[in-house]
């Protein structure tokens, strides 16, 4: 192989042929390995992020490598047209771990969530999705319009009409679902908007209006899921079980995969022929999150992100110019003092010099707020270490 091109010759290359879409860190990586990345310039960076929630195992994990190995030996692609193994065995997982219902395989968490609005409107002959503010369930059209962010959506209009979003209030939800509604679609805990976890009572809201109207609520589980929050899927805390669930990002620990996932009751909504997608379980993703499941779903495995989480926030919140720690498991956000915030600019600032200055990656999803998805498998020590280079960072102004 040829040798890795500097991070020079990477910015020289992408400011020709790459478009502008993303703002990337000044950091070129080359490998990683359980929570390090590896850089081209021989640096080892602390990943407390996972790529936004998706190496929940952390880079290279012997499982997941192997299971990849295997298949990409065997079968890489047939399309649907067929019967396979891993993708059958999968669905069995996702449905008996969480809703008992059918799975339909999508590429991603944004296709997941266009599945489910797809199913929505099936059940119902058309109505209206209703989600809450700050959500985020991707950049595609449908779940791009089920995103109320002004700055998402606002260059991309017109948008797909019968969206409606409501603040997360019980009145809100009350009010805004009726006999018109054909699903109510929020997260639990809001990621991208700076870990923002939503009243249980209002999730209970949501649930006896959309009995009441005979609308679907759909939980997205697409950052909260497969272990993140210290329970398999994080509706489980609230005691609400959902109709559906969108699943993507840590399920095959890196490889591109989506999946709806439904109730029962929901097996016979979309016909053959309704939907489909040339790539969507594919025998690789499915193998690898198949060697995912068999880590993950482990009541101890579940218990060992509880106790981590509950590490890392009191590490962090015994610095300081941190007010609070909010968050479940091991989805966290640090809200900053004021004070500190001033000092460093904005939780962004920040982020960015932890990663240049103390090779820690961590983000800022508010200007206030540091976010961290570390890998569920990380020790103790690691955890220190993490929080130390975080104070780090938070002393050097
Ligand atoms: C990341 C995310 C999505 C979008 O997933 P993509 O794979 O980027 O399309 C949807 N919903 C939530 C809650 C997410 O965090």
């Amino acid at each position: 192989m040829s040798a890795p091109l500097t991070l020079a010759q990477l910015e020289d290359l992408e400011s020709r042929h790459v478009l502008r879409n993303y703002a990337r860190l000044p950091v070129a990586v080359e490998s990683g390995a359980d929570v390090w990345l590896h850089t081209v310039d021989g640096r080892r960076i602390l990943d407390l992020l996972c790529g936004l929630g998706v190496t929940s195992l952390g880079h290279a994990h012997p499982a997941v490598t192997m299971a990849i190995q295997e298949q990409a030996g065997k079968l890489l692609h047939t399309s649907n047209l067929v019967h396979l193994q891993g993708p059958t065995r999968l669905s069995e997982r996702l449905s008996t771990s969480s809703l008992g219902g059918g799975v339909l395989f999508q590429n991603s968490g944004a296709e997941a969530n266009e599945a489910a609005i797809k199913l929505a409107r099936r059940n119902k002959r058309g109505g209206e999705i209703v989600s809450l503010f700050k959500g985020f369930h991707g950049r595609t059209y449908g779940a791009l319009s089920a995103t109320p962010q002004e700055a998402k959506q606002e260059p991309f209009a017109p948008l797909v009409a019968g969206f409606r979003a409501v603040p997360p209030t019980v009145e809100a939800v009350q009010d805004a679902v009726g006999d018109g509604t054909a699903a109510v679609l929020l997260e639990t805990i809001q990621g991208e908007s700076g870990v923002l976890p939503i009243d249980h009572d209002v999730l209970r809201a949501a649930r006896e209006a959309c009995d009441a109207h005979g609308a679907l609520l759909i939980v997205d589980e697409v950052q909260s899921g497969m272990g993140r929050t210290g329970t398999m899927w994080s509706y489980e805390a609230s005691g609400v079980v959902p109709d559906a669930i969108t699943v993507a990002k840590a399920l095959a620990n890196g490889l591109p995969i989506g999946a709806l996932v439904t109730a029962p009751h929901l097996y016979d909504v979309l016909q053959p022929g309704d939907h489909g997608s040339t790539f969507a379980g594919n025998p690789l993703s499915c193998a690898a999150a198949l060697a995912v499941f068999d880590v993950i779903e482990d009541d101890r495995f579940l218990a060992r992100v509880v106790e981590a989480g509950d590490r890392f926030r009191s590490g962090l919140e015994a610095h300081p110019d941190v007010q609070h720690v909010r968050g479940s498991g091991l989805m966290l956000a640090a809200e900053l003092t004021p004070e500190a915030v001033a000092r460093h600019g904005s939780a962004g600032e920040l982020a960015l010099r932890l990663v240049t200055d103390h090779d820690v990656w961590v983000n800022g999803p508010t200007p206030s707020a540091l976010r961290l998805l570390p890998p569920l498998t990380i020790t103790d020590e690691q955890i220190d270490d993490g929080v130390a280079r975080i104070a780090a960072g938070l002393a050097a102004r």
